[in-house]
């Protein structure tokens, strides 16, 4: 056992002790400024240094804790599959991926947000990689191939050596923060479902019932499309407008009702 701090979740209450304590010592620090600067008539009690909270750390065998050791552990040992569910999921449209339909992607050369998350990750896992190998005095890590099969060999590759890494000064910090932070956004990205609300009120214009849905997707890009199964049926499919189209759409159709009205 080490006498350095664990840096994981074990000790986030502590740090926020810690943090509460220096923000404490800044108003009092302040407040003493004040209090030294006030003309003598006018000048109150000293203000109370705050007093030093007790801290329980825990320490790192030698730079992680056992427990945070076994939480990146699993972390690493999941990010595999949810990454395959992120791609299999698309991003995170499901089966009704009619984005391309409605926005012209300036960039047709990515194919997705998904792809372009793998992409990243098995080039940072290979920095990491090398990263280790040079303390072993190892060669450079071997070509893994293309994307998904990359990322499994590679995960692989960093578990049977994970207790080293997460042990030596050069890669603890980086790996183990850096595995922890990329579970988490993977994971949340491979839950993200694209917001969706119903539009009442409101028919659609090829169908004409009122089955319009708002989507919203990661990126905040809204469109309206008609949930309608028979909508568009001989035309190439159910209604899909862009915001500023449904607007048109909503427009056109005040002003065929107000026309109503007025006949
Ligand atoms: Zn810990
Ligand atoms: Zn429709």
């Amino acid at each position: 056992m080490s006498d350095r701090v664990c840096l994981g979740r074990c000790n986030g209450a502590q740090r926020r002790k810690a943090e509460d304590h220096t923000r404490a010592l800044a108003t009092w620090q302040a407040a003493l400024a004040r209090w030294v600067d006030a003309p003598d008539d006018t000048r109150g009690p000293e203000p109370i240094r705050p007093v030093e909270p007790t801290y329980r750390w825990t320490a790192g065998t030698p730079i992680w804790c056992l427990s945070d050791s076994a939480a990146i552990r699993s972390a690493l040992t999941d990010l595999d599959e949810q990454m395959a569910l992120r791609l299999m999921a698309g991003d995170g449209h499901g089966s009704i991926n009619l984005n391309e339909r409605v926005t012209s992607s300036p960039e047709p050369g990515s194919p997705s947000p998904a792809h372009d998350q793998l992409d990243e990750l098995v080039r940072w896992m290979r920095e990491w990689e090398n990263a280790y190998r040079e303390t072993q005095g190892w060669p450079t890590a071997p070509v893994r191939g293309a994307s998904a099969p990359a990322l499994t060999s590679s995960v692989a590759w960093h578990l049977s050596h994970l207790d080293g890494i997460l042990a030596h000064p050069d890669t603890a910090e980086g790996f183990g923060v850096g595995i922890l932070y990329w579970h988490a956004q993977v994971t949340a990205a491979a839950k993200t479902k694209p917001k969706r609300s119903h539009i009442k009120g409101v028919r659609c214009r090829q169908c004409h019932v009122a089955t319009l849905y708002r989507f919203e997707d990661e990126d905040g890009e809204v469109r309206v499309e008609c949930r309608n199964r028979g909508c568009g049926e001989n035309r190439g499919g159910p209604a899909v407008m862009t915001l500023a189209e449904f607007q048109g759409h909503v427009q056109t159709e005040a002003d065929a009702e107000i026309a109503r009205r007025a006949s």
